[in-house]
């Protein structure tokens, strides 16, 4: 059997005013054809388990292209066309395909396509007909619509937030397909949703909304009722007409009794839509809060939210690192200010100069701070890359671009390249800091980096710093999504949409 693969994800945040072009997406986790086996075999990752399952199955594999792009603004027609491009070339020139097995986010926003992994799909399902199995793997993220579920035999999203099981998502996927090319079964999906555009607690797995729906999805699968249900929380950060959570369940063939499973999932997470389970404190009381550490503590963990680069966040925000610094905190190891420029002056000054640097809050300095100018010294310049080994890393390689640490006063400031928030505890101890030996460490990110930082915290706060990822809801900001939506209206019957 030829089976093909490709990983093309990417999170659209569609405030960011950061055009995601080829040229974003080939600085990193960019790889082609021949670079993929080197990249992922052996490794814990998506694509990692492919080749497991290849091996397993005799499959052989068509890999044109993985693209991993940091999430960023709206992905531009060009790079869309490039990527897809390589898809449906790989179907004719290393065809015939007898399976598809891809790994996509499924909140993808390009130029012309709101939904781009639906139009994606699309394209592939005409040029390999109706009866090529495809399957999806997803991230939990997903803003699933109608179109990626008429056009996929399954999707299969990611069940953990912190993601730490998208090896284990692909090798369902990769079983789900041999089934399927084999003609034992014929999967097919259907979808429910409702008007709302977040909920189920952002898809944290741990509390009641997602804990509930994967004890059941679990129970079900079980049962052999579905092949499998997949729960996504949606990607709330973008303006489009299908935002919001979702729940696609697969049956083989066509089962009456999956659309109500799939609505009675979904009436679930619209019951439970208003429940959170994480609260932001102010600058302030985070900098008092770092401020009240003892020699020896173990380090409170803080995570600007609202900079997340997960979630499309400039990573350049300096509000919190602002207040640490007037605050006069000592024993601080700072993730990261997203600063390309300021590195490369660093690169030219050198290990062990004294200078004068300014960082961070150029790319839009209303969202969360303006740029800083710091006296300090550079004590560590890298290329950025290095192996990542936490539950998040999978041993794939990760690059941030040429890095350096600026450290100003009792702060150690990590700059970086490329863009990403803090999931590994590499991102510190590759550039010489052992973030245990600190007592306050703080991270940009909304949850991911619980999976590395967790076990090494006294205490964890979030802090909100008003950058691009703060959660406000306005019809402004919200001018393509279907209407009436909650939380900007009331809603009289949740099931009409
Ligand atoms: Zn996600």
């Amino acid at each position: 059997m030829r089976v093909l693969t490709a990983r093309f994800m990417h999170e659209t945040n569609t405030f960011s005013r950061v055009s995601t072009d080829m040229a974003l997406i080939r600085r990193r986790d960019f790889h082609l054809e021949n670079e993929i086996p080197q990249a992922f075999r052996g490794t814990r990752s998506a694509l990692g388990a492919t080749f497991e399952a290849a091996d397993k199955y005799g499959w052989s594999l068509v890999h044109p292209v993985s693209a991993n792009p940091n999430p960023s603004g709206i992905v531009t027609d060009e790079a869309f066309e490039q990527i897809t491009g390589m898809l449906l070339g790989a179907c004719e020139q290393k065809g015939p395909i007898d399976g598809v097995l891809l790994h996509l986010h499924g909140a993808m926003v390009t130029d012309s396509h709101e939904d781009a992994e639906g139009e994606l799909l699309a394209r592939l399902r005409r040029k390999l007909g109706p009866r090529m199995p495809i399957v999806v793997t997803l991230d939990l993220h997903a803003n699933v619509t109608q179109k990626m579920a008429d056009n996929a035999n399954a999707l299969i999203a990611f069940r953990t937030y912190p993601h730490v099981d998208m090896y284990d998502r692909a090798w369902q996927g990769a079983e789900l397909l041999e089934r399927a090319m084999r003609g034992e079964v014929r999967p097919v999906n259907v979808i429910a949703r409702r008007p709302m555009i977040y909920g189920l607690d952002r898809g944290r797995h741990q509390s009641p909304p997602m804990a509930e729906l994967l004890a059941r999805a679990d129970t079900i699968e079980g049962r052999g009722e579905a092949l499998t249900v997949s729960i996504c929380a949606g990607f709330s950060r973008s303006n489009i007409r299908d935002v919001g959570p979702s729940v696609t369940v697969t049956t083989d063939g066509r089962d009456p009794q999956a659309q109500a499973i799939a609505d009675s999932f979904m009436d679930y997470a619209w019951e439970t839509r208003d429940f959170s389970s994480f609260s932001l404190i102010s600058v302030a009381e985070a900098v008092a809060l770092a401020r009240s550490a003892k020699p020896g503590d173990k380090p409170l963990v803080v995570a600007d939210y609202t900079d997340n680069p997960g979630g499309g966040g400039y990573g350049d925000a300096t509000a919190f690192l602002k207040g640490l610094i007037e605050g006069n905190v000592d024993k601080v190891a700072f993730h990261a200010i997203c600063d390309p420029e300021t590195v490369q002056q660093g690169m030219r000054a050198g290990v062990g100069v004294k200078t004068r640097l300014t960082l961070g809050g150029k790319t839009d300095p209303v969202m969360g701070g303006g740029p800083l100018s710091l006296d300090g010294e550079i004590v560590c310049l890298t290329n950025g890359k290095f192996i990542a080994y936490g539950p998040m890393g999978g041993g794939v390689e990760r690059n941030y671009g040429p890095s350096m640490v600026f450290r100003v006063g009792g702060v150690d400031i990590i700059l970086i390249t490329n863009n990403g928030q803090a999931t590994d505890l590499g991102q510190f101890t590759s550039l010489g800091i052992d973030p245990t030996r600190y007592t306050t460490v703080a991270v940009k990110s909304m949850q991911h980096f619980r999976a590395a930082f967790a076990p090494i915290a006294r205490e964890i706060v979030l802090v909100d710093t008003g950058a691009l990822c703060s959660e406000i809801y306005t019809p402004e900001l919200f001018t393509k999504v279907r209407r009436p939506v909650w939380p900007l209206d009331p809603i009289a019957d949740p099931r009409a949409e």
